[in-house]
């Protein structure tokens, strides 16, 4: 049996104050919550005042990106011990807005998610096709050369703690979610390349989560699928309201 996952992107929004003003709304319902992993990923200059919120509770902390070296001249990027030492648990790597905004390549993202492996931390690797591509009937090519280039020589023992989060790039911030048939569908695909790559074993534990468009009222049906072992969850994680009641419907 695989633990649900609901992690909040809060991508570049919420200054420190407002951070704060968040995490102690989900502290108050989810201070202790055994039913599912909840994280939530705040900018980076909000980690650790959040961190200091939420750190005895049962909410997780997560980063938005990393970079793969440990330090240096490196103007501008945040290295795997300094987002350690804000508390975080979990970062996001290969986001889209990373890949099509700032050009990071399946390189890059498999630099960054073996660095995230080797500090203890839990990578969320994203992965997901263009609307042109799943009009044109590529989305399992696409997303077999993301998988493929993205878990490049990660062994089965660290592979197991990788969460890959599906998402479709039109269904992203678009108010347009997949239908639960096709997340089930491109889940199964990855759920099988993992056996395929790895094994069944490993394949049954690797966590997948969707992410485009979640809501409080579609979350439910999507978690009903056989694959789909949680969420992603960008404008919906803003809220505290409404990212409780994706937490909540999501293990109902
Ligand atoms: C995301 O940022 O990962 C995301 C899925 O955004 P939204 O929920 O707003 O579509």
């Amino acid at each position: 049996m695989r633990r649900p996952i609901i992690a909040g992107n809060w991508k570049m929004y919420k200054t420190i104050e407002e951070s704060i003003s968040v995490a102690v709304g989900l502290k108050r319902r989810f201070y202790t919550f055994s039913e599912a992993d909840v994280v939530i990923c705040p900018p980076f200059t909000a980690l650790s005042k959040v961190h200091d919120q939420i750190v005895d509770s049962s909410i997780m902390l997560g980063a938005q990106d990393i970079y793969w070296e440990e330090s240096g001249a490196f103007t501008g990027e945040i290295s795997p011990n300094m987002l350690k030492d804000a508390g975080c648990r979990y970062v996001i790597v290969g986001h889209s807005e990373r890949r099509v905004i700032f050009g990071e390549t399946d390189e890059d993202v498999n630099k960054k998610v073996k660095v995230v492996l080797k500090h203890g931390m839990i990578p969320i690797m994203c992965v997901g096709e263009k609307l042109e591509e799943r009009d044109n009937g590529t989305t399992f090519e696409i997303l077999e050369k993301q998988l493929t280039r993205g878990l490049k020589n990660i062994a089965k023992e660290k592979a197991v703690r990788v969460i890959i989060a599906y998402e479709p790039i039109w269904a992203i911030g678009t108010g347009r979610t997949a239908t639960p048939q096709q997340a089930q569908e491109a889940h199964k695909y990855i759920r099988d390349f993992a056996e395929r790559s790895y094994d069944k074993e490993t394949a049954s534990r690797i966590r997948i989560q969707y992410g485009g468009s979640v809501k409080p009222e579609n979350i439910a049906q999507l978690m009903s699928q056989e694959d789909v072992d949680g969420a992603l969850v960008g404008g919906a994680s803003l809220d505290v309201h409404s990212f409780t009641e994706i937490v909540e419907n999501a293990v109902k």
